[in-house]
């Protein structure tokens, strides 16, 4: 995997999803790990219970959202995200922990730095 991106990226990346841009904001990531751009899509997945956001189908590449809102949920798309460059030749791999843990880390990036520029744009 390439190196670690640094918050910059990833606060670029939570507010493309935040701004209904969920697609721009995967084949950006998809550039940066490498890997195939996932396909996105709204749809009824049968896989687990009632109360998934959303799925990854890796024989087709595709992060499958139960609803539409859930496109522009950074968490729901970066642990998907993260099944995604985790799989290999169709095969499920990563962790649910590991997948949050990947999508925490977005997020808190992006508060990292919309607090740093909170402290920029104070006025005294
Ligand atoms: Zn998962």
């Amino acid at each position: 995997m390439a190196e670690e991106p640094d918050d910059r990226f990833k606060a670029i990346i939570v507010n493309m999803i935040l701004d209904s841009q969920p697609e721009a904001a995967l084949e950006a990531l998809s550039r940066r790990y490498r890997v195939d751009t996932p396909r996105l899509g709204v749809g009824v997945f049968k896989r687990h219970s009632k109360g998934v956001r959303a799925v990854y189908a890796p024989d087709r590449k595709e992060i499958l959202a139960a609803k539409r809102e859930f496109l522009y949920d950074p968490f729901v798309i970066l642990h998907e995200f993260y099944h995604h460059i985790r799989s290999a030749g169709g095969k499920h791999r990563g962790t649910e922990k590991n997948a949050d843990r990947f999508a925490v880390e977005y997020i808190r990036a992006f508060n990292r730095v919309v607090a740093l520029l909170g402290e920029s744009n104070k006025h005294d």
